[in-house]
């Protein structure tokens, strides 16, 4: 996924590096041109990508479906996010349950990724760099974590736990039960309204540690529901 990306040719290169790694699904989250036909000329025969990429007016919207994101972000930020490096973040991405999908989400030329762009993400990826020029160009940052889990995935995965027992939570339920325990938490006076974000980034950080399951997900909003219900 790309996310605001301005320069149409970053496009092209990116739909380039991801069909040399065997990658097809390019999300292109409000691109400042595309179709453009600099994307075309810099993605030199990948148009096939280009072809079937899709077009969303928000992260959220492009992360539907999506039970893992990975943020890429050159500068480590303040923001306090487990950060994996791309050998982890590919092999995190292999040992995904059978039909679960991996988002690797890029951001702006200039500016990167917002923090809150950033929270959506369960994990930061930063490939790691000369600290005093640490910005890659975005589809090479792309070629970067397309190679790693490219070269992860054909590594046999160490024999697994069980087999869950309910498909992981996607992005989507994880964003309807924060706004719900949101809800809860202003309605008990738990949390503060003048400053909600700092406890919501910290409640969130908890949960994408857990990676929890649908099943899970559905008993956290049950308990949410009984609570509301008991408040009246
Ligand atoms: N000044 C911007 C740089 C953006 S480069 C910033 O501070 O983030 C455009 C995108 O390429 C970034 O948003 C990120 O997704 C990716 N990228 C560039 N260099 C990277 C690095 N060293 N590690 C991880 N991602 C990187």
């Amino acid at each position: 996924m790309l996310v605001g990306t301005t320069h149409p040719g970053n496009i092209g290169a990116t739909a380039r590096a991801m069909k040399t790694m065997g990658m097809t699904d390019l999300r292109l989250v409000t691109p400042r041109h595309f179709p453009h036909d600099d994307a075309t000329a810099r993605a030199s025969g990948a148009d096939s990508v280009l072809d079937v990429a899709t077009v969303h007016e928000t992260l959220d919207d492009a992360l539907t479906g999506v039970s893992r994101a990975f943020g890429s972000s050159a500068r480590l930020r303040s923001l306090p996010w487990p950060i994996r490096d791309p050998r982890e973040t590919a092999l995190a991405v292999r040992d995904m349950p059978d039909g679960q999908k991996a988002a690797l989400v890029f951001g702006r030329e200039k500016t990167g990724l917002t923090n809150e762009e950033l929270e959506r993400c369960h994990a930061l990826v930063n490939i790691d760099t000369n600290p005093e020029f640490s910005s890659l160009n975005l589809a090479m940052a792309v070629q970067v974590l397309a190679y790693e889990t490219r070269g992860a995935l054909v590594t046999p995965a160490p024999k697994g736990p069980e087999e869950p027992e309910a498909r992981p939570a996607t992005g989507d339920e994880m964003q309807y039960f924060y706004e719900h325990l949101e809800r809860v938490m202003l309605a008990t006076g738990f949390l503060n309204p003048k400053n909600p974000r700092h406890l919501m980034r910290r409640i969130k950080r908890l949960f994408n540690r857990a990676y929890p399951d649908h099943n899970e997900v559905n008993i956290l909003r049950g308990l949410l529901s009984a609570m509301e219900r008991h408040l009246g």
